[in-house]
């Protein structure tokens, strides 16, 4: 094998880091997962550095891999610094620099809605249109816009993030939603991430979930107070997705992140999303799960 053309993608999340290499056609010809170190730096920093000395150790001579890490955050403008980040123990933290000294190799970094941008733009599921909105519905909420193929950084560094945009046309009851770890209140984080399905059905009184899976399961089995926040879930995910069209209209919406696998959000936000969209024609605009699913992120690391 050419270790020349190998591509080392890392997709650091809030719960597990993914690391996959791909081929020069895109083929995914190693891959590993691992739980991701939560509240600590340098157990995360470890973490990587063993994933990536496995790659060397499993590929021969992948040390000539290129890296490419997608984190749940961005890089400040000013010194590099992690900001943004659901992972709060990344932020202000120089991880690039940290990284490059423990692998003695120079890495891209990358907020990971663009690399779930960069992955289904280039040959996923919206390869070939003109504008895409890519959305993160995970442990966070982050979302990245590509205009004629191109992913648009922003001025600041920050188009397509609206995870921390407060959810529109709140309903008197989520005006006394929880605050966001970010300092304000009324994040769509707070209301669309897998930690805030959790809280919010833990607080309903029922017996506690662990995961948003479970709240899932349960509603499939006609739990009532699943079967009800599964239904605020659709809800408030066409408003904000409604939002997004209204500010971006983009042709396609490629759903990734754990919470992307609800099948029911490719049927149930079209038919509820048009009456937040400021047009008078039901809106063309078509959501897509990532069609390499969890892949993408690795992928679009991998693409850096
Ligand atoms: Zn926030």
């Amino acid at each position: 094998m050419d270790s020349a053309t190998l591509r080392l993608g890392i997709d650091l999340g809030g719960t597990k880091i993914e690391a996959a290499i791909l081929d020069a056609r895109g083929a995914i010809v190693w891959r590993k997962r691992i739980a991701a170190p939560r509240n600590d730096y340098t157990a995360t920093l470890s973490a990587i550095r063993t994933l990536v000395l496995n790659a060397r150790n499993d590929i021969s001579a992948a040390e000539r891999c290129s890296i490419g890490i997608g984190i749940p955050g961005s890089q400040s403008p000013i010194d590099g610094c992690v900001r943004n980040a659901n992972s709060t123990w990344l932020n202000g933290r120089s991880l690039k620099e940290d990284l490059q000294s423990l692998l003695d190799q120079s890495i891209e970094l990358a907020n990971d809605a663009n690399c779930l941008a960069i992955s289904e733009c280039t040959d996923g599921a919206a390869r070939n249109a003109q504008s895409v909105f890519a959305v993160i519905l995970g442990t966070g909420v982050g979302g990245a816009h590509v205009m004629h193929g191109q992913l648009v950084v922003g001025a600041n560094g920050i188009a397509g993030e609206w995870g921390h945009i407060p959810l529109p046309w709140m309903t008197r009851e989520e005006f006394n939603h929880p605050p966001c770890w970010c300092g304000r209140s009324g994040c769509i984080e707070t209301f669309l991430s897998g930690p805030a399905l959790v809280r919010e059905f833990n607080a309903s009184g029922a017996e506690p979930v662990g995961s948003a899976q479970e709240i899932l399961r349960l509603a499939e089995r006609d739990h009532a107070a699943a079967v009800a926040l599964v239904d605020r879930f659709h809800d408030r995910l066409a408003r904000a997705l409604a939002m997004a069209i209204n500010i971006m209209d983009p042709e396609v919406i490629v759903m990734g992140g754990g919470l992307s696998n609800i099948a029911s959000i490719y049927t149930e936000i079209p038919k509820r999303w048009d009456k937040w969209i400021f047009s008078d024609v039901p809106a063309v605009t078509r959501i897509v799960p990532a069609l390499h699913g969890d892949a993408s992120g690795v992928r679009g690391a991998a693409w850096l």
